[in-house]
């Protein structure tokens, strides 16, 4: 690469005028992003292709992480960083007069995921080539990545989100890789010497092109490679209305997750899915052929991961490969199929687990159909042997059943693993959601706790931070995250809490510059950030939270003797668009901020903000300035969290149920280093279960509860109207399905102690240390390691770390 600044300067300023045909007086700082960008793909190209051949030569294990969502984020910052020539970069770039900062700003996020699940895939990319071991992504990509988000008097408006208006500089097109997706039409079944012939006809084919971008890992020569699959017209189209064609195809990856609730929407869905598995499975088919004669010991070279159900069809397509093209029996395929292929469940929320209406999938997908039926009805056999005459059960498990493909228990029976994404997660499958699978296949299940990658979370997001942990125990930590258990050691170090403190304020000092340019709203600094950032959902209960703000407001209202430590109320998260009930809450949120941020009884000790369009590189800016988390799920509901880990590792204090992976956040923090309230899970399980609770009980007998909950439709907001009737409804007439009044008063008290808590400020800096102490285990790094060696059994390949 460069040694030095002067070598990257020439080089750069070659590189804009052949890339932009202007002169450096007349170039823009957009010039100057592309042109960086693309010096810096350029000369990673080497190490890839060098990465690619060391892969091919060695012949190990490799694994393929298939996922519908990839949420990446910017690439530019994040590369330099990895490649270990940031400074470098910087300083040149500084001598022209180009602030890297800038150009970092002008990147679009690459935001094709909606949350936690798409942002996870992408933190493993980071630390599969961080840990130099072979893996590579494979996914879709989306022209419009999830919307972007704008909030207009008070009400979320979607505008479509525009990540490739202006190219990708990340992205290399191979076109001569392409690969035809057939759809529709029919199989045609002949006996040929004995054997039974499937061939698929009258298909209309979608072309799948790739789009590879590298994957830097961490100050090592790995690069692996991201695989985003773009829909084109085949050049073979059976259709003659050709326009009608180009739309049709083009659709399959125009939107990050189309509307689903009607029937045309749900065949793009699953087209959608077809299209990643099939030219995912057989891109990794043609590459394996390179190197193998048959694919006879496929699972031995080849592990296939599903991120949830999505790419669940990459079982009958693998099978569909081993039968009707390598013409392999049925036990055979079967049995390298099930030892490739490996599932990870995010979700027991019911409404969540996906399945297909037959009428839909069956003339979509007409031979995966056949080979899903013959998987099912061989399934149906074995649990007809083992619990003869329980019909009940065979018809629970069964994989098609009342017109329907239910591709959980595809994916349990297809697979060799079967994983839950937090320790309380793993157990609520074995015990309770999948427990009659767990019954017959209890050596798939087991746990891996998710992971965030800390050098993009810490390292990149926190470099104030970053640098105070390398001055006070050495970088190792950020190979060996586990390190980070050493600054334990200055808990009792006054000069250093009080460095931690300086850092917390100037984090909070440039979120807060932000909020007033975008919001024009002041936050004060020394008021505590109290922050909640995520999808939402009503399960993730931003209403508990908003319902305590104006609680907090009447306190203060009627009582002149109320004190409480100014608390700042920042609030970011997208609803779906359909998601009725979840725009309410948004509407709730602002018209509450519209209150309190403007009454000048409450304005100094009350702010409310509603951050627009969260998303990945906002998120970086958040998680540095928070003092306190929230994560306040309905126990139970959340499989994991990821946004938990990513403020306990900036030294934010978790105010949380015992959900999740808040269980474990608490093990590594400290009982005493986290605020804990609420129902248990298994107490929720049970109301659920055994009935008992009654959400008007809370209502009447707690005069706080009645206060906030009329103020919903009793005129409290003049504006309002019945605009909040049905979120009243939800709490009192659907009986609070998320036990959110039940958990009220426990929430007022932690929260209460919580402000005390941070009033003892040397105390408070402590816990804040011990949370990014124990914050190490966190690290996605922990949880591929885990998945390589327990899972897939893959080795790190053998390369050389650079010594930077
Ligand atoms: C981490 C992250 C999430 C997941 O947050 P949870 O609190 O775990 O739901 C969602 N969106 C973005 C942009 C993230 O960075």
């Amino acid at each position: 690469m460069f040694s030095d600044r002067d070598e990257f300067k020439e080089e750069f300023l070659k590189k804009l005028e052949m890339t932009c045909g202007k002169s450096f007086g007349e170039s823009t700082e957009r010039d100057h992003y592309f042109t960086l960008g693309n010096m810096i793909r350029e000369h990673v190209s080497t190490e890839w292709i060098n990465t690619n051949e060391r892969y091919r030569i060695d012949r190990e294990k490799q694994v393929y992480y298939l996922s519908i969502e990839f949420l990446l984020g910017r690439l530019l910052h994040h590369n330099l960083m990895n490649l270990g020539i940031e400074q470098v970069v910087k300083d040149g770039l500084a001598d022209l007069g180009i602030d890297l900062n800038r150009l970092e700003e002008i990147e679009a996020d690459a935001g094709l995921g909606n949350g936690g699940l798409g942002r996870l895939a992408a933190c493993f990319m980071d630390s599969l080539a961080s840990l130099n071991l072979p893996g590579h992504g494979c996914g879709i990509r989306y022209k419009h990545g999830l919307f972007e988000q704008k909030i207009v008097d008070g009400y979320q408006v979607e505008l479509p989100e525009q990540w490739l208006r202006n190219g990708h500089v990340w992205e290399v097109r191979k076109a001569d890789l392409a690969i035809e997706v057939p759809f529709w039409g029919k199989v045609e079944t002949t006996e040929e010497n004995g054997r039974l012939v499937f061939r698929h006809v009258n298909a209309e084919t979608i072309s799948a092109v790739p789009y590879d971008m590298p994957v830097v890992g961490y100050k090592t020569d790995t690069i692996n490679t991201l695989r985003l699959w773009n829909a084109e017209p085949s050049p073979y189209p059976v259709n003659h209305d050709i326009l009608k064609y180009k739309r049709d195809t083009e659709s399959v990856s125009e939107f990050l997750y189309p509307d689903d609730t009607h029937d045309e929407g749900k065949i793009l869905r699953l087209k959608q899915q077809y299209f990643l598995v099939s030219a995912s499975i057989r891109s990794i088919v043609r590459s394996y052929r390179k190197q193998h004669s048959s694919l006879r010991n496929f699972h031995e070279y080849v592990s296939i991961h599903i991120n949830d159900t999505h790419p669940v069809l990459a079982i009958p397509e693998l099978m569909r490969i081993l039968l009707d093209e390598e013409e392999m029996g049925w036990e055979e395929a079967w049995n390298i199929t099930v030892h490739t292929i490996a599932y990870t469940n995010h979700t027991t929320l019911s409404e969540a687990l996906e399945k297909w209406p037959v009428r839909i999938f069956q003339p979509l997908l007409p031979r995966i159909y056949m080979i899903v039926n013959e998987i099912n009805e061989r399934f149906c056999r074995v649990l007809w042997e083992r619990y003869p005459g329980d019909w009940k059960r065979i018809e629970d498990m069964a994989i098609i059943a009342h017109d329907q493909v239910k591709m959980a228990h595809l994916a349990l029976v297809g697979s060799l693993s079967v994983n839950g994404v937090a320790a309380l997660h793993t157990e609520i499958l074995k015990n309770r959601e999948m427990n009659q699978f767990y019954e017959i296949f209890p050596d798939k299940f087991n746990n891996k706790t998710n992971g965030i990658t800390h050098r993009r979370w810490l390292l990149k997001a926190n470099p104030l931070l970053s640098d105070l942990i390398n001055e006070s125990i050495g970088a190792g930590w950020i190979r060996e995250p586990e390190k980070l258990r050493e600054l334990a050691d200055f808990k009792n170090d006054r000069v250093f809490l009080d460095q931690l403190h300086q850092i917390k304020q100037l984090n909070k000092e440039k979120l807060a510059k932000r909020i007033q340019e975008q919001h024009g709203i002041i936050a004060d600094t020394s008021s505590i950030f109290d922050i909640q950032v995520k999808r939402l959902h009503a399960y993730k209960r931003q209403l508990l939270n908003i319902l305590h703000v104006m609680h907090l407001y009447n306190r203060l209202k009627e009582d002149s003797n109320f004190r409480m430590h100014p608390r700042t109320f920042i609030f970011g998260a997208k609803a779906s668009p359909g998601y009725y009930y979840a725009k309410k809450i948004i509407k709730l949120i602002n018209t509450v901020a519209e209150k309190v941020n403007y009454d000048p009884q409450t304005r100094d000790v009350l702010k409310v903000i509603f951050l627009e369009n969260y998303r990945v590189s906002l998120a970086e800016e958040i998680f540095p300035a928070a003092d306190i988390s929230e994560q306040i799920s309905t126990a139970s509901k959340e499989a994991s969290g990821t946004g938990n880990m990513k403020f306990m590792m900036n030294g934010a204090l978790t105010v949380g149920t015992l959900d999740g992976a808040n269980i474990e956040i608490k093990e590594k923090a400290g009982d005493g280093n986290i605020f804990i309230f609420g129902l248990t899970a298994d107490e929720v399980l049970s109301f659920y279960q055994n009935g008992g609770y009654n959400s008007r009980e809370y209502y009447h007998h707690d005069k706080r509860i009645r206060q906030v909950v009329d103020q919903l439709v009793n005129g409290f907001f003049p504006d309002a109207d019945d605009e909040f009737e049905p979120i009243f409804d939800s709490l009192l007439m659907e009986n609070d399905q998320y036990f959110v009044l039940r958990d009220f008063a426990s929430y007022i008290n932690i929260q209460k102690e919580a402000g005390k808590a941070y009033e003892d400020r040397e105390h408070w800096l402590k816990m804040s240390l011990m949370n990014i102490a124990g914050s190490g285990y966190f690290s996605s790094d922990r949880t591929i390691s885990e998945y390589a060696r327990e899972i897939w059994k893959i080795r790190p390949a053998g390369v050389e770390m650079m010594n930077k």
